[in-house]
């Protein structure tokens, strides 16, 4: 499936155009979309796991899992919350609270075919850049 035109100008935007692992100002036809968690494993073309990328960067890195990808694709994702590039489907709360309670969550559940999103009363299940469904998580 292809990376719609606005997320690509949203990822471009918010790196500045810079390779978000040498820091390279790229030229356009310089510019590659990595998949931080790679496609291979599962990984989804939420902007918040889409980052620019030199060609060299691209190929250094490969299909390997970077060992930091839970803090880095949890900055990315309150990132794309305080950008309003992350909205609910299907779930009754405005946007102001649904942002609010995103902006809390601290670590990311698990991974499968989406991510999760987990703050301390509350998972957040997240695919397309849309929160499909909330949970609350057991007390106990
Ligand atoms: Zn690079």
């Amino acid at each position: 499936m292809n990376i719609k035109n606005s997320d690509k100008l949203y990822i471009y935007n918010r790196e500045n155009r810079q390779c978000f692992f040498c820091g390279k100002t790229l030229k356009c036809h310089q510019i590659t979309l990595d998949h931080y968690i790679p496609k291979s494993k599962k990984g989804t073309k939420d902007v918040f796991n889409l980052v620019l990328c030199c060609k060299q960067c691209n190929k250094l890195k490969r299909n390997k899992i970077p060992t930091n990808y839970e803090t880095t694709i949890l900055n990315l994702f309150l990132k794309a919350v305080q950008d309003n590039h992350i909205t609910g489907c299907s779930i009754k709360l405005p946007q102001k609270s649904l942002k609010e309670d995103l902006l809390k969550v601290t670590y990311i559940d698990s991974l499968t075919d989406h991510f999760i999103f987990q703050s301390n009363t509350k998972k957040f299940y997240v695919r397309n850049n849309m929160v499909f469904k909330i949970t609350l998580v057991s007390q106990n």
